[in-house]
């Protein structure tokens, strides 16, 4: 039912013309984003005490899929509010913390940007720089961010610091919160060739000063920010990722679908090339293979079940196949494939991001064998 609801809010409130506008413009269509805040579907992330309703993984990632079928620039967003605030939050938040906030997820009024790489680390997240350092019942903080999106839309930076020595790094991690807009944090776009609406944006920290109830999990949380980088929230994350990948590739194979039903060659519809029927057949057979995947590995975290596997597999698998289905569709469109107002274009731009973020397709590989237990030596 969602997923109709939220198929029927795209055709009417984000028409292809717009979604092309949004990524030539780089712009982030807030009032869609209102609209599809006001149909409830920002409340899917949130448990019913705090204004939601109810926690429900697979609803939030039919959403995205919906969302990332048409435009980047609304999914994002999405991702940011329900699972980069609601999920975090959820996970990890101080009891005062879920109380302020989860509300605002459930009502679409709280954006999270994510504050974790920095220009000299990327994978390996546990040796970020940026410091917070603590000063009465305030954190100073100092150091940059790389790649932060949407930081200059978002209420807070989810931000992962170091918050003791470096040597002990996995111990001296913490998560605070960074309102974008205090004295200090200073935002310059960065000019990426895809995902456009939620602007990337590099982010630098100069003495910015936060209170200490702006630790995530409250004192509880101080020196916990790995054990809530590498948590549940995690397994989600992936997933996100892997619907973004998902819905793109659905739109590609639909437009292709429809395009060799118009284009002719040689006297006849492409349709009735051989070749052209095989592509469409194994791209099908791909799509059918991400959705039972990421239906299976959705199902688990649902249920709290151990998923760390299954959702890597699932991120590696969707994200790998998502760029393989984009690229081949935009052969079936030969030159138009290259032409920016088609869509597939955008597509191809759009899906090449996904298996970079995320956990990149070697990390997911790393993490495969290694918790399924193959030895390293
Ligand atoms: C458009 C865009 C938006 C983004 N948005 C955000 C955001 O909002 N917040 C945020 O924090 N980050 C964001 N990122 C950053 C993204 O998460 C990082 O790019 C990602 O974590 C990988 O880091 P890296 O690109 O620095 O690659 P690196 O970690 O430097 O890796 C370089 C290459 O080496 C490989 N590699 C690295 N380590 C290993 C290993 N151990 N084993 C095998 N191979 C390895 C990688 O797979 C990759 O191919 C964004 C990036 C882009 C491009």
């Amino acid at each position: 039912m969602i997923r109709e609801s939220v198929r029927r809010f795209v055709e009417q409130e984000m028409p292809r013309r717009k979604a092309y506008e949004w990524d030539r413009d780089n712009h982030f269509p807030e009032d869609v984003f209102k609209k599809l805040s006001d149909m409830g579907m920002m409340a899917v992330t949130v448990p019913e005490e705090y204004g939601g309703s109810g926690r429900d993984i697979p609803a939030a990632m039919a959403v995205i899929e919906e969302l990332a079928r048409r435009s980047l620039a609304v999914a994002v967003p999405y991702i940011m509010t329900t699972c980069y605030a609601g999920m975090n939050l959820v996970e990890c938040g101080s009891e005062a913390q879920k109380q302020a906030l989860l509300p605002r997820v459930a009502d679409g009024s709280l954006i999270f940007a994510y504050g974790w790489t920095e220009p000299d680390v990327g994978a390996d997240l546990a040796s970020v720089r940026t410091t917070a350092v603590k000063k009465g019942d305030r954190l100073v903080i100092n150091g940059a961010k790389r790649f932060c999106s949407g930081a200059h839309m978002a209420d807070y930076i989810y931000a992962l610091v170091r918050t003791g020595p470096a040597e002990d790094r996995y111990r001296n991690l913490t998560i605070v919160l960074i309102p974008p807009t205090l004295p200090g944090v200073d935002i310059q776009y960065l000019d990426c060739m895809g995902m456009k609406g939620p602007a990337t944006t590099d982010v630098s920290f100069t003495d910015v000063e936060v209170p200490l109830e702006n630790v995530v999990g409250g004192e509880d949380g101080w020196n916990r920010g790995w054990d809530f980088v590498v948590g549940a929230g995690l397994d989600v994350e992936k997933l996100e990722v892997a619907a973004l990948a998902l819905g793109i590739a659905v739109a590609a194979v639909e437009d292709a679908w429809a395009y060799v039903q118009e284009r002719r060659q040689f006297g006849k519809r492409i349709l009735e090339y051989q070749s052209i029927r095989h592509k469409l057949a194994d791209m099908q057979t791909s799509l059918k293979a991400c959705r039972l995947f990421m239906s299976h590995a959705a199902n688990l975290a649902q249920e709290n079940k151990r998923c760390n596997v299954e959702t890597s597999m699932a991120k590696l698998f969707i994200c790998e196949e998502a760029k393989k289905i984009a690229l081949e569709c935009q052969t079936i469109f030969g030159a138009y494939g290259y032409e920016k107002q088609v869509g597939v274009e955008r597509y191809v731009r759009d899906v090449l991001l996904m298996p970079i973020i995320g956990g990149s397709t070697d990390i997911q590989k790393n993490n495969i064998v290694n918790w399924l237990g193959l030895p390293r030596h």
